[in-house]
């Protein structure tokens, strides 16, 4: 997508080790008209599929998918929450994460009322890396007898694993820009 690869190239920091700050329109500020055509993207890409729901984590895929979802006949779009909570238990669904970027593990857990047998649900995110917070997610689709009708991601690191652990589990991935590589603080694309 071109336009977000301009805003990359223009307003993107490398900071150590290896991970790209887009504060100023995608994690951090929010540009709603960028949104929007990062929606419309999606649509476009997963036009093909029938989609019950949009599935994603918080707090950077929410805003992302919900401007997918406004695109998309406003199907519901549910978040995992991140964080251990205090009715842990029966009603919810649980996945073990790893952080890349803060190098720990975290729960993520939707609610058992949000996510129904036989649903086919697309999952957003912002940034793919290792592939750890989708592989959470489809565990928790799993879980929850749903299946998986692809991954929207903003922004791949194509020099990461996860795009080749998500595909092992015979899952499309359509990301709107790809990262070959840094450069000392330059943004290669592809
Ligand atoms: P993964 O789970 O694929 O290893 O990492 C993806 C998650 O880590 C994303 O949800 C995102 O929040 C965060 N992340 C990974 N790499 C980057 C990066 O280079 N920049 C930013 N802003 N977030 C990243």
């Amino acid at each position: 997508m071109e336009e977000l690869k301009q805003r990359i190239l223009k307003e993107g920091k490398v900071i150590i080790p290896e991970i790209l700050k887009v504060d100023n329109f995608l994690n951090h500020q929010l540009d709603p008209a960028l949104f929007q055509k990062i929606g419309a993207e999606f649509k476009k890409r997963f036009q093909d599929e029938k989609i019950d729901k949009i599935l994603t984590i918080e707090a950077s895929g929410i805003a992302l998918a919900l401007a997918t979802a406004y695109n998309m006949d406003h199907i519901p779009v549910v978040f995992a929450k991140k964080g251990i909570h205090s009715n842990i238990g029966k009603d919810l669904y649980i996945s073990k994460i790893h952080s890349y970027t803060k190098q720990e593990d975290y729960l993520a857990f939707v609610s058992k009322s949000y996510l129904h047998k036989g649903e086919k649900v697309l999952i957003i995110d912002d940034f793919l890396a290792n592939g750890q917070a989708v592989l959470g997610l489809l565990d928790i689709l799993k879980q929850a007898g749903c299946s998986c009708v692809g991954v929207g991601i903003a922004i791949e690191k194509g020099f990461q694993k996860g795009r080749s652990y998500i595909e092992s589990k015979n899952c499309k991935v359509e990301s709107l820009v790809i990262i070959d590589r840094f450069e000392g603080d330059k943004v290669i694309l592809r």
